[in-house]
């Protein structure tokens, strides 16, 4: 397994940082900012190890503290630019070097994006996410893709972006146009992040998300189970999200979609690497480590069925991304999400 050096330092600071030892306990964050308090794997895997019940009772205390019990919040996500990608993310089918049948896209034009954020809007969404396949902007790519913030904004609705790595500027200039949310995953914990991507590291994850932060932009990061990773891998990439200061407003945590093609398909078979109330905890331990942050359910919502679903809800879950695709991967579609929120009670925002 190779691990990033930057990786290993940032581990190494966790373990070594002051409240290290502060046990199974969730912090008592209930400010967003500034948290003092850092998190180490090993407190957040004891929190995963937690007896199911007493797990997703924590859980859903302190969920209740921060939000509204019965409400679950609905992101669109459009893909604004599908394949050709020049990355080596391993679970990704729009990697132009993996052979997915997904096939290299031209920007959308304004008018076709803006035509699915009314779609998204009159179906209930409240955040419309413009997704990318780049290793970053180009400068040439991002002037039209600023004229999309504009114009999404314009029809009454959160934006968000994800669009790759940003260079210095380019997050202000987002900024500037409108841009409410970027989205910029951590993917994993950072001794795995080498198994995944080798085209990036780490640290270049952060540094854009230092970027986003400086430019008084929203974050929205998270990551991706079921790739293979340990459950101390999980742990870790949940403490490196609840450890950025102040911890990201929205956690989009996925359930991995094995493409056929892809790196993650090939080693793993195509069966889960993950069983659905391991998810779930996944889903309890971002709740208690992160008390205010919007989390998620994404990529893999369908294949996790109704009722993994519902308990992911009781676990403190309070956002999906809603519509019939997800970049290049089904999504439930919306009537289903409909009739699943009404049976569990849950209103949308
Ligand atoms: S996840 Fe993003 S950066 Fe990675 S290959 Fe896919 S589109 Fe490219």
């Amino acid at each position: 397994m190779s691990v990033p050096p930057s990786a290993e330092r940032m581990t190494d600071a966790i373990a070594r940082s002051p409240g290290a030892s502060a046990a199974t306990t969730a912090r008592p964050a209930g400010t967003i900012a500034g948290t003092p308090e850092r998190w180490t794997v090993d407190a957040v895997e004891a929190l995963f190890a937690l007896p199911f019940t007493e797990l997703l009772h924590r859980a859903q205390t302190t969920h209740r503290e921060h939000h509204a019990p019965d409400t679950v919040q609905l992101s669109t996500l459009l893909s604004i630019k599908t394949g050709g990608c020049s990355e080596d993310c391993g679970y990704c089918p729009q990697a132009a070097r993996y052979h997915t049948g997904v096939e290299s896209e031209a920007l959308l034009a304004q008018d076709e994006v803006v035509a699915a954020a009314r779609a998204a809007k009159a179906a209930g969404a409240s955040r419309f996410c413009m997704g990318a396949a780049w290793r970053g902007p180009k400068e040439r790519d991002l002037a039209p893709v600023l004229d999309m913030v504009r114009a999404v904004k314009a029809e009454g609705l959160e934006t968000c972006c994800t669009l790759g790595m940003l260079k210095d500027g380019q997050a202000q200039a987002l900024k500037d146009a409108g841009l409410d949310y970027y989205n910029h995953n951590l993917d994993t914990a950072p001794e795995f992040y080498g198994d995944i991507v080798t085209t990036r590291d780490y640290r270049d994850r952060l540094d854009t998300l230092e970027r986003v932060r400086e430019a008084g932009i929203s974050v929205c990061c998270g990551g991706i189970v079921g790739m293979g990773e340990s459950r101390r891998g999980r742990a870790g990439l949940l403490a490196q999200l609840a450890n950025l200061d102040p911890y990201p407003e929205s956690v989009p945590i996925n359930h991995l979609v094995q493409v056929e093609g892809t790196p993650l398909h090939d080693r793993l078979g195509g069966e889960p690497a993950l069983a659905p109330l391991e998810f779930v905890r996944t889903i309890a331990v971002a709740r208690l480590t992160m008390p205010k942050a919007m989390v998620r359910l994404s990529a893999g919502r369908r294949e996790l069925g109704d009722a993994v679903q519902a308990l992911c809800f009781l676990a403190g879950a309070n956002s999906i991304f809603y519509g019939e695709r997800l970049l290049t991967t089904g999504n439930p579609d919306v009537d289903a999400d409909r009739a699943l929120l009404s049976a569990l009670g849950l209103a949308t925002a």
